[in-house]
């Protein structure tokens, strides 16, 4: 057992300190020197310490507060060109496995104990001074005397005017002079489990805490760390008793941030070979495809999208600071029941960093970030939402035609630059939000009706905000004898499986299915590819593939556009708008992600004709035209070129039929007039009920129309 250690001497514990520092530390130490006051740390390696030292080592891990206050003395009996007195932080950090502790997992044999937690920054508060060595002046007899304080919340006072610091021995009573005290900055943070640990569907649980000194400031919100420290505990507060249970809080040593992207997914030399070899497969994306939910029948377009979007176009930082985003992000708008939360769910799993939520989350942060009140103590606090915690990840929000007022107007930024910026309560701050976002949103009116207007009109998103997508998957469920008939014998094939699974979990090779039997069923629901090695093959292609077009590939961008736009805009430039500069670059995206799929650094033809058969699937779906044309407009204003001119033809024709005549036209007079100019009733009826209902037009009656 761990308790049978001994606690060791102060003696010893400086004389080893002593002994390591000068052997190995001696010139980090007069750099840290020399730069004190701006540096203030000198940070140990714990394997120096387990190498060089005896028992330092084990006992900084039982006994944490005695061995780092003798480091701090140690550091005193070297001649370096330090003050007298330093505020020196002696720091470890890399600890072993040993001490590394999930936050769920913390007990109360972790008390006092250093411990390394690793976790994801949810929020952090602002730096505010802490009362470290208060000065208090006695009211009776005048002495000053000090008094150390703890990091706890509350002021503590001297028990009495102490006579060994010249004092009169009584306690009548002490005031706090702020001036002559010392003030240490201290800064809150809350760290939650990282969510690739979680199990499906698992709350993260959180852990309080404070950072010091030299080492405020210096995490934000999404930021990925692993922080050393002593576990403490805190009497929980009820009312003005005292509780005899206790909160827990880590008073933290050193922090680690982690720099690299995707460090925490681990490719071994195995995986890499095997991912080369995928990657060689001339029918690598059909296997990717088939490896995306296959409990989900058919979608394969939008598997597509998706392992597009995971492996993500290239980044590009400009000289000027400017950045063009990489991140391809695709929204599906749909009928109820077509699998999205299903698929939603299952792209988070597959990718690294990947976050499912929901657009009306519960958490204070919502989708982006917010400052808000610590309950406690006051203090203003950032706190990360979800796309920031997702920062180069996935980001998959369900029902995000749900998410609140402040996220909307934050989600602009966050889409397209990849920041979060806040300004509120004295708190500015830009959080980094670089994350793929795969959204899900229901029409309005519960179903999807592509006759009867543009996305825009049937989803509660403003069309700024939809022009952001690369990518927009209208999904409807309309019955289809053969469709139906394919899917539902998926659907059953994948019941069974589950079945047999299941029966066999209970009753073993005893009972009336085989192992064979279940293998067999489960052909259906198997991933070609391992859903774990996907992850691996996604960070490896995202950390290592810096992809760049061909000059064939350009110019095949460049005529797609070109001509689509030359096609559709008509002599006169007043034809419907097909495509617009967001469409090019997420074209290049898309382009760009199928190369990374091969490992390739070239871009080449196929690429780009594999990304112009997204776009165009989608783009027929979305803005399909009467006339078969693509239309953008249909998604970003909400009205189709075609339909925006017969709305312009039915004002004008109410307009001159209602001059001067307070009634307002008859409804079939307008019809007639709209006839003969090749407006069909219905469509006629259908942009008089509109008009009416945007106000642009009134009605005095039943059945008249006149211009509001
Ligand atoms: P949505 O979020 O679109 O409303 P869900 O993801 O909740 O839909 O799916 C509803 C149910 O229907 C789920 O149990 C899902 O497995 C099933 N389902 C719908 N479409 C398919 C499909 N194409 N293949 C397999 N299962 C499907
Ligand atoms: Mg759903």
């Amino acid at each position: 057992m761990q308790e049978t250690m001994v606690h060791p001497s102060e003696e010893v514990l400086i004389r080893n300190w002593e002994e390591l520092l000068r052997k190995y530390y001696k010139a980090r130490l007069n750099e840290v020197a020399i730069e004190y006051p701006d540096t203030r740390s000198l940070v140990v390696s714990y394997w120096d310490l387990d190498r060089h030292s005896q028992g330092l080592a084990e006992h900084l891990l039982e006994f944490p507060t005695a061995v780092l206050a003798a480091a701090q003395k140690a550091v005193r009996a070297i001649d370096t060109p330090l003050p007298e007195t330093p505020r020196l932080h002696v720091r470890v950090d890399h600890l072993p496995e040993q001490a590394r502790v999930d936050i769920r997992e913390l007990r109360s044999k972790n008390l006092n104990r250093l411990v390394a937690i690793k976790g994801l920054v949810k929020r952090a508060s602002d730096v505010r001074p802490r009362l470290e060595d208060a000065i208090f002046r006695c009211l009776r007899c005048n002495a000053a005397i000090s008094e150390p304080q703890d990091e706890f919340n509350t002021m503590k006072e001297p028990l009495q005017c102490y006579e060994d610091q010249g004092g009169c021995g009584h306690s009548s009573g002490f005031k706090l002079l702020s001036e002559k005290s010392r003030f240490v900055d201290s800064q809150k943070l809350e760290v939650q489990e990282s969510p690739e640990n979680l199990r499906g569907g698992e709350q993260p649980q959180r852990l309080v805490m404070f950072v010091e000194d030299d080492l405020c400031g210096h995490v934000a919100p999404g930021d990925r760390i692993v922080a050393n420290g002593v576990i403490r505990a805190v009497p929980k507060k009820q009312g003005n008793a005292k509780s005899n249970v206790f909160d827990i809080h880590l008073q933290v040593v050193s922090v680690e941030v982690e720099t690299k992207a995707y460090q925490d997914v681990v490719i071994t030399p195995e995986d890499e070979v095997e991912i080369e070899r995928l990657s060689k497969d001339p029918t690598i994306y059909d296997t990717l495809v088939r490896s995306v939910a296959p409990t989900i029948y058919g979608m394969e377009m939008e598997k597509e999208a998706l392992i597009l979007s995971l492996f993500g176009g290239v980044e590009k930082r400009m000289n000027d600071g400017s950045r063009l985003r990489g991140d391809i992000h695709i929204l599906m708008v749909g009928d109820p029941g077509v699998a999205k939360s299903q698929l939603l769910r299952y792209a988070a799993r597959i990718s690294p960093r990947g976050i499912y939520t929901s657009g009306k989350s519960s958490s204070s942060a919502g989708l982006t970030a917010a400052a808000v009140r610590d309950e406690i103590e006051g203090r203003w606090t950032l706190e990360a939402g979800a796309m920031v915690l997702a920062d180069r990840g996935l980001c998959c929000i369900d029902e995000i035609d749900k998410m609140t007022e402040e996220d909307r107007s934050a989600m602009h930024e966050a889409l397209e630059q990849g920041t979060v910026s806040i300004a509120k309560a004295g708190i500015t701050a830009s959080l980094n939000s670089r994350c793929s976002v795969l959204g899900a949103a229901n029409p309005k009116d519960g179903r999807f009706d592509t006759k009867y207007g543009s996305i825009a009109e049937q989803i509660d998103m403003p069309p700024a905000l939809l022009s952001r997508f690369d990518v927009i998957f209208p999904m409807t469920d309309k019955p289809n004898a053969e469709k139906d008939a394919a899917l539902a014998t998926h659907i059953l094939g994948v019941h069974r499986a589950g079945e047999i699974r299941e029966y066999r979990g209970k009753h073993g090779d005893q009972g009336l299915y085989t192992a064979t039997d279940e293998e067999a069923a489960m052909v259906v629901v198997q991933p070609p590819v391992d859903p774990k090695l996907l992850r691996k093959y996604v960070a490896y292609a995202r950390n290592n593939c810096y992809p760049v077009l061909t000059a064939d590939a350009q110019a095949r961008i460049r005529n797609y556009y070109v001509d689509l736009r030359k096609q559709a805009g008509g002599e006169d430039g007043s034809g419907p708008i097909p495509l617009t500069p967001r469409q090019l670059e997420a074209l290049v995206r898309l382009t760009e992600a199928s190369a990374k799929v091969r490992l390739s650094n070239e871009a080449a033809m196929p690429d780009v004709e594999r990304a112009l058969r997204v776009v165009e699937y989608y783009l027929r779906k979305v803005a399909g035209d009467e006339q078969g044309l693509f239309d953008i407009d249909k998604i970003a204003s909400g009205v189709g070129h075609s339909q925006r001119d017969r709305i312009h033809r039915i004002v004008i024709i109410v307009d001159d039929m209602s001059r001067g005549n307070d009634e307002g036209a008859h409804v079939d007079d307008i019809l007639a007039k709209a006839r003969t100019q090749g407006i069909s009733d219905e469509d006629a009826r259908q942009v008089l009920e509109r008009l009416a209902h945007d106000g642009r037009l009134f009605c005095p009656r039943p059945g008249r129309y006149r211009k509001a």
